[in-house]
């Protein structure tokens, strides 16, 4: 079997002054762990040397693969396609910028042997954040948890640990607009956390733009919540119910009060009964989209973790 007890699957963008850093205290901690293991780098498009000493270093060491993408797609689809070529019966998930210590690993793994199928890293501080990343980030998560189903726990990247289970899975999900914390979560089975000290950055800068950034906290929200829709039809019936309250009022105001200036009347409740009424169709058009939304991203229905049903199961 060539079928490796570990891959670490590693996104790669203009991250030059960490790849050799990286690459040794890598190899040094899984050289400690087991002795298959393999790095798959995935280079997303980089404008500087980290192509080349990504290629570099798979010349002398057979257990660097790299993939380097056309342009720059993005961290979450750079993981996805270190993930799809990941063979590994255990698949780790680290930043290239050292702000994820490798030696963590080891927690992760010792932790995953105790029977969980995805052990996450949680950050106990976060060094070298500006204040603004840390209130937007810490924010979001906050709205996310209410706003979904899904627990996406504060302070947590995606460094973690995935079982080939979890990673089966996770290929079964051919979702277009990626949000590997929320899905890995959404996934299921016995999942936990370790904390570990986040680092600062080892050199280059953070190539997570505001527009990026962005894009990421709209795909979490949209790809697992239908909230932001709801709030159409929600709005669309409170308008409504004032509207109706306010069109018994003008045709009071206009048959006993008749104090009513011409024409008022005829306005206020057009103008109140359309706007209710467009709002609520907008909210069953949203029910009809978030459900088409829900085929279009394809998940499977269920997983089924254990049964003893002899049948032909991808594991
Ligand atoms: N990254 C990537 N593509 C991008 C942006 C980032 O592959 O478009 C990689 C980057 O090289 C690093 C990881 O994703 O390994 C995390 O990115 P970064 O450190 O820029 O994010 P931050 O830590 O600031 O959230
Ligand atoms: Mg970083």
């Amino acid at each position: 079997m060539d079928r490796p007890k570990l891959s670490v699957v590693i996104p790669i963008y203009n991250e030059e002054k960490s790849i050799h850093e990286l690459y040794r205290r890598l190899s040094y901690v899984l050289h400690t762990l087991c002795q298959h293991y393999e790095l798959i780098f995935v280079n997303d498009g980089s404008q500087d040397a980290s192509s080349a000493m990504l290629m570099a270093l798979a010349q002398q060491d057979l257990k660097v693969k790299y993939i380097t993408l056309s342009r720059n797609f993005g961290h979450q689809v750079a993981v996805t396609a270190g993930l799809n070529h990941a063979k590994g019966d255990r698949v780790v998930i680290i930043d290239g910028d050292l702000q994820d210590p490798p030696e963590t690993i080891k927690d992760l793994y010792n932790k995953s042997l105790e029977g969980y199928e995805v052990v996450f890293a949680k950050r106990k501080h976060r060094p070298g954040e500006s204040l603004f990343k840390l209130w937007t980030a810490k924010l979001f998560y906050r709205i996310l948890t209410r706003i979904t189903s899904i627990h996406v726990p504060v302070d947590t990247g995606d460094f973690r640990i995935i079982d080939h289970k979890v990673l089966n899975v996770l290929k079964q999900m051919p979702e277009q607009n990626k949000f590997l914390r929320g899905q890995i979560s959404w996934i299921g089975f016995r999942q936990t956390y370790i904390e570990y000290d986040r680092e600062v950055r080892k050199g280059g800068k953070s190539g997570y733009t505001l527009r990026k950034m962005f894009k990421f906290a709209l795909d979490g929200i949209t790809s697992f919540s239908d909230f932001p829709l709801k709030l159409a039809s929600v709005s669309g019936f409170m308008v409504s119910g004032v509207a109706f309250i306010l069109m018994i009022y003008t045709l009071y105001a206009k048959l006993m009060l008749k104090d009513t200036v011409p024409g008022w009347a005829s306005l206020m409740v057009s103008i109140l009964f359309l706007g209710g009424i467009q709002l609520i169709s907008i909210g069953i058009i949203g029910e009809y989209i978030s459900r088409i939304g829900a085929d279009v991203r394809k998940r499977p229905l269920y997983i089924i973790d254990q049964s003893n049903i002899q049948h032909k199961t991808s594991s």
